[in-house]
């Protein structure tokens, strides 16, 4: 059995999913779909969640928003019709929309935004599943609550509950093919919870747990997860296979393809995840697995991201004061901050957080505190870092990779704020300036992919020569 999830750009309008349903047919084992939110037909369309969002926002803001409310039945009025779906589906489906954008006398504005949100998906699986009806195949629509989808009641940031696993299980038995909504599930009490942005991903990877699935397939808009932002690095190096714990890394520092979170349910149960294109669908795609490959790289992927600041600290003998971290962590337990990273040297150490969750009023109070309570010799804030991150298995096998990073970055003329590898030693991660970022990642591509680049586009070259 195979769990089949399919994004946004997936299912934007009628054609893609057209595309989608021909996907899920060719291949019987693709019992159990799970659908986004239509999303962006073109470079600026708006997605239907954002859609939704601002529908939420105007509504709860002045109590009207028709406008924002015609946008969102737009879509789906545009992608029934171009389905060919009967006109009573289309109406009810619009009812069915239109109860829930009207819900919000019943409910509080942080679980009308979430029920309006979750709308996105929910709309979405009906549809799709109407449509393989249509097309002549046993298709459900799967109620989340009924099927078990039990989170933690955190809005806009659900988790799945371990219990809910039991009762997903079942789903494997289901006849036909099962369409089942992602991004949201339900609390004990019976309240609507979405997961974080993007969170679709996290669904599939549930069900895929739940119902031990072979294989995780996971249908997005690219061929494959590349070695670098394909937006800084024309055609480059596509990953074939990548461990759990490789993209787990290279997803925290960047990489949108698959959702960070979304990889522990699979990563559990051990079920392989494949990254696959709903417009090329025969391209083998990303597979990420447990084991790396035979022939390990020593970098599989390099990333980056900003909006990340310092806390810096000296005090002379910091090593050998007692408790000394501890009470510095717990500042920032105190002002419920969660932190990132810690490199630290004899007298000193940094602490890496998001900047967004820095808010100034905090930064004043967390830095007279720690003057006072640890009076420390010097203490700096510094803003505006991203990190740059080289990440592989291999490199726990190999010597120097360090050393070729460090010199490509240093010929490229980029100052290190911040040099940390991390204990499994699967990541190293740079601190450099925000501006400076982009330029790193170029340097480091350069040195660890340069050379494989140019045989990919040689071997591209000579089969394009071959079909000549
Ligand atoms: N539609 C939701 C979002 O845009 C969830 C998803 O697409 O995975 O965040």
């Amino acid at each position: 059995m195979k769990v089949a999830k399919f994004g946004g750009t997936s299912l934007a309008n009628a054609e893609q999913i057209k595309k989608v349903c021909s996907i899920v047919r060719a291949d019987q084992d693709r019992r159990l779909v799970v659908v986004s939110a239509p999303g962006k037909r073109f470079k600026d369309d708006t997605k239907v969640t954002d859609l939704l969002i601002n529908y939420a926002e105007r509504y709860l803001e002045t109590g009207e928003a028709t406008a924002e409310k015609q946008a969102i039945l737009g879509r789906y009025q545009e992608i029934v019709a171009e389905l060919h779906l009967p006109v009573e589906v289309g109406a009810q489906i619009e009812a069915e929309l239109d109860e829930v954008l009207s819900n919000e006398k019943r409910l509080s504005p942080d679980r009308f935004m979430d029920a309006v949100k979750a709308a996105g998906e929910d709309t979405c699986a009906k549809v799709i599943a109407q449509y393989l009806r249509s097309l002549g195949e046993e298709a459900h629509y799967i109620n989340p609550q009924e099927a078990g989808m039990l989170v933690t009641d955190e809005v806009g940031n659900a988790h799945v509950l371990p219990e809910a696993y039991e009762k997903l299980s079942t789903l494997r038995s289901g006849s036909g093919i099962s369409v089942f909504p992602g991004f949201f599930g339900f609390t004990k009490t019976g309240n609507l919870v979405t997961f974080s942005r993007g969170g679709s991903d996290i669904t599939g990877s549930i069900l895929a747990a739940a119902v031990k699935a072979d294989v995780y397939e996971n249908f997005t808009d690219v061929d494959s997860v590349y070695v670098v932002n394909p937006n800084l690095i024309a055609h480059p190096v596509e990953v074939k296979e990548i461990t759990y714990r490789e993209m787990r890394e290279l997803s925290y520092s960047g990489f949108g393809v698959f959702h960070e979170e979304a990889l522990i349910p699979a990563y559990q149960a051990n079920i392989p995840v494949c990254i696959k294109n709903t417009n090329n669908p025969v391209a083998p795609g990303t597979m990420i697995v447990s084991e790396p490959p035979v022939s390990t790289k020593r970098v599989s992927g390099i990333a980056s991201d900003s909006g990340f600041c310092s806390i810096y600290v000296s005090k002379y003998l910091m090593n050998k004061e007692i408790g000394f971290g501890r009470k510095l962590l717990q500042i920032l337990e105190e002002e419920y901050l969660s932190y990132e990273h810690t490199p630290s040297g004899i007298d000193n150490i940094s602490v890496i957080l998001r900047e967004r969750d820095l808010t100034a009023d905090k930064e004043q109070r967390i830095v007279e505190r720690i003057q006072s309570e640890l009076r420390v010799d010097d203490i700096s804030v510094t803003h505006g870092l991203a990190l740059v991150m080289i990440v592989g298995e291999g490199m726990r096998q190999s010597v120097g990779t360090t050393a070729r990073a460090t010199a490509a970055l240093a010929s490229a003329k980029i100052n290190l704020e911040m040099i940390n590898q991390g204990s499994s030693e699967v990541s190293m991660m740079f601190g450099v300036k925000s501006e400076e970022a982009d330029r790193a990642v170029i340097a480091l591509y350069q040195e660890f992919f340069g050379c494989e680049e140019n045989e990919q586009a040689a071997t591209a070259h000579q089969a394009s020569s071959v079909m000549v």
